[in-house]
C-alpha cells in the first residue's frame, strides 16, 4: 500500500550513520551480575546519516501541519505559533533545569511561574492558580477536585449533582463524572443558548454546580451566563468554566467578571503553542478567592525579593503532577503573551471572531446554518441537506477538502448538529486564504449534486487514500512485527 519502509526495514547490517573512536580508556570489569549483562546487540536499525535524514524528511513531508496549509480544527485552535515562542523556549538557561534543582538557583524558572500565573489572572479575571496541570482536560479533573475539597471543607458532601450543557465539549461530563459527580445534562434552547429556566429543576442543596463553556462549542456567546452564575451561587452551587477557548474573549470578557469560581485555560490552543498529535499541552488552572486555599501545592512565591516553593497550604488537593507542570509549555506562553501585550492580544480575539464571522456570512447560503446568529471564534454547519439530496455527507466534504491542501474542519461534532462542519479559522490566516477556503467549499458543494461519486472516493491526491475509519479504530497495526 505505501512505498516507504519501515527504518527497521531499512537497516544494513554493519552501515553506519557515525563512527566512535576507538576507546582509549582500559575497560574494566564491572560489578554487575552476569544476568543483567546484554549478550546479544539491541536490534536497533543500522544506516548511514543521510538515510536517516531522508526517512524522516519523507515521514514528516507526509504530516499536515499548520506550516503547510489552513487547519480550520473547530474547537481545537490550530493557529499559527510565531517560531520566537520556541527560540526562547530552547534557550539553554531554561533546557537544562533540573526540577530537583535548589530554589536559588531557580530563579527566573520561579519568575516566569509566578508572572505567568499572574498574567493569565488579570487575563481571565480571577485571583490565582496552578500551572502544574498538563491539558485541558486535567484542567478540568484538577477543578472538579477543587470543587469536591471546597464541599468537603462546608460539611456539604451531600452535593453531588453537576449540571453539564448538552453544548459542551466531551471532555466535560467525563472529567465531573470520573471525579465522582453525577452528571446532570441540560439541553440548549432553539438559539443554541443555554438558559435558565432548564436549570431551575437542579437548584438546590444537591447541587454540586456548573460546568460551562462561553462561548459554547458551536461558537455562540451565552448570553444568560450572568442570571446563571448568580442563581448558581444563589443556591450554594460553583461554576466551572471551560477556557479552552479563550482566544474568542481575550480582552473584552472574562471569566472571573461573568461569576466563574474554577476554570482552566488551554495554552496549547489560545496562548500559541504547537499542539496536536497528543502533546505536550498545558491546561493551568485558575480560581476565585474563595477556593485558593484548595489549590494544589507547590505555590510558588515572593518573600523579600525572591522566589520559592510554598508547601504551606494545609487544604490543599495535593500535587496533580510529577514537578510543576509542562514548563516548556508556559515559556511559549508567557513569550506569547509579552510580545503580543494587552492591546494585541485583544486584537488577536477580535481577528478570531472576525474571521469566523466572515466565513460564516458567506458560506451560510451554500451550507446549512443551524444556529443562525453571530458567532465568536468559530461557526458550526450542517452538511444534512446535501445528505438529503445527493448522498454526500460530512465526511465525504472533509476528505474532499484534504484533495485541496486545506485541513478537514472538525466533524460529527458538537453532537447537538447533525451532519456537523465545525469550522474555526483563527486569526492569524489572512483574508486571502480565508477566500481559498470558502471557494473550495463551495466548489465542493457544486461537486456534490454534479459528481457526488467523485467525493465519495476523497481523497485521492493523498499517499493513503480513503481508510476503513472503524477499523482503524478497532483492529489497529500498529507493531512492527517483522
Ligand atoms: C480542546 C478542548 C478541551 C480539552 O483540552 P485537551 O487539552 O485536549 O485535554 C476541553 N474543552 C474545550 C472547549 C476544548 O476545545
Amino acid at each position: 500500500m505505501h512505498g516507504q519502509k519501515l527504518i527497521f526495514e531499512q537497516s544494513v547490517s554493519g552501515r553506519r550513520g557515525y563512527l566512535f573512536p576507538r576507546c582509549d580508556v582500559p575497560v574494566q570489569e564491572t560489578d554487575l551480575p552476569d544476568s543483567l549483562l546484554r549478550v546479544e546487540t539491541t536490534g536497533l536499525p543500522e544506516l548511514s546519516e543521510v538515510e536517516v535524514i531522508r526517512h524522516y524528511q519523507n515521514l514528516g513531508r507526509r504530516n499536515f501541519c499548520v506550516d503547510v496549509g489552513f487547519y480550520p480544527l473547530g474547537s481545537c485552535t490550530m493557529k499559527y505559533n510565531p517560531k520566537v515562542n520556541e527560540q526562547v523556549a530552547s534557550l539553554e538557561g531554561f533546557l537544562d533545569l533540573h526540577p530537583l534543582q535548589d530554589e536559588q538557583t531557580l530563579q527566573g524558572m520561579l519568575q516566569i511561574i509566578h508572572r505567568l500565573t499572574g498574567d493569565l489572572c488579570e487575563i481571565t479575571g480571577m485571583t490565582w492558580g496552578t500551572l502544574q496541570s498538563m491539558a485541558g482536560a486535567h484542567g478540568e479533573y484538577t477543578g472538579m477536585k477543587l470543587f469536591r475539597a471546597y464541599f468537603a471543607s462546608r460539611g456539604e458532601s451531600s452535593r453531588t449533582r453537576l449540571i453539564v450543557p448538552s453544548s459542551s465539549h466531551g471532555t466535560n461530563p467525563a472529567s465531573a463524572h470520573l471525579s465522582g459527580f453525577e452528571v446532570v445534562e441540560v439541553p440548549a434552547d432553539k438559539r443554541g443558548l443555554v438558559t435558565l429556566d432548564v436549570l431551575k429543576p437542579y437548584l438546590d442543596d444537591r447541587l454540586a454546580g456548573i460546568m460551562l463553556t462561553n462561548p459554547n462549542t458551536l461558537g455562540l456567546y451565552e448570553v444568560e451566563v450572568a442570571e446563571i452564575a448568580r442563581e448558581i451561587h444563589r443556591v450554594g452551587g460553583l461554576l466551572y468554566y471551560d477556557g479552552a477557548n479563550m482566544n474568542a474573549i481575550m480582552g473584552a470578557s472574562r471569566p472571573g467578571d461573568m461569576g466563574f469560581d474554577v476554570i482552566h485555560l488551554n495554552l496549547h490552543k489560545t496562548f500559541s503553542t504547537p499542539h496536536g498529535g497528543g502533546g505536550p499541552g498545558s491546561g493551568p488552572v485558575l480560581v476565585s478567592k474563595r477556593m485558593v486555599p484548595f489549590l494544589p501545592v507547590p505555590d510558588v512565591v515572593l518573600q523579600k525579593g525572591s522566589y520559592a516553593f510554598d508547601w504551606n497550604r494545609p487544604e490543599s488537593i495535593g500535587k496533580i503532577s510529577g514537578f510543576y507542570g509542562n514548563i516548556g509549555i508556559c515559556i511559549r506562553a508567557l513569550t506569547y503573551i509579552m510580545v503580543m501585550g494587552s492591546d494585541g492580544l485583544a486584537e488577536a480575539s477580535r481577528m478570531a471572531v472576525l474571521n469566523a464571522n466572515y466565513l460564516m456570512e458567506r458560506l451560510k447560503g451554500t451550507f446549512h446554518l443551524p444556529y443562525n446568529r453571530r458567532c465568536m471564534h468559530e461557526c458550526v454547519f450542517s452538511a444534512e441537506r446535501i445528505k438529503a439530496d445527493t448522498g454526500v455527507t460530512a465526511l465525504d466534504v472533509a476528505k474532499a477538502l484534504i484533495d485541496r491542501n486545506i485541513h478537514p474542519p472538525t466533524i460529527y461534532f458538537p453532537l447537538i448538529v447533525q451532519e456537523a462542519l465545525m469550522i474555526e479559522p483563527t486569526e492569524t490566516e489572512s483574508r486571502e486564504t480565508l477566500d481559498r477556503f470558502i471557494e473550495a467549499m463551495e466548489d465542493i458543494h457544486r461537486l456534490a449534486y454534479e459528481d457526488p461519486s467523485q467525493l465519495k472516493s476523497a481523497p485521492l491526491r493523498t499517499e493513503v487514500g480513503r481508510v476503513d475509519d472503524v477499523a482503524a479504530a478497532r483492529n489497529p497495526r500498529v507493531c512492527f512485527c517483522g
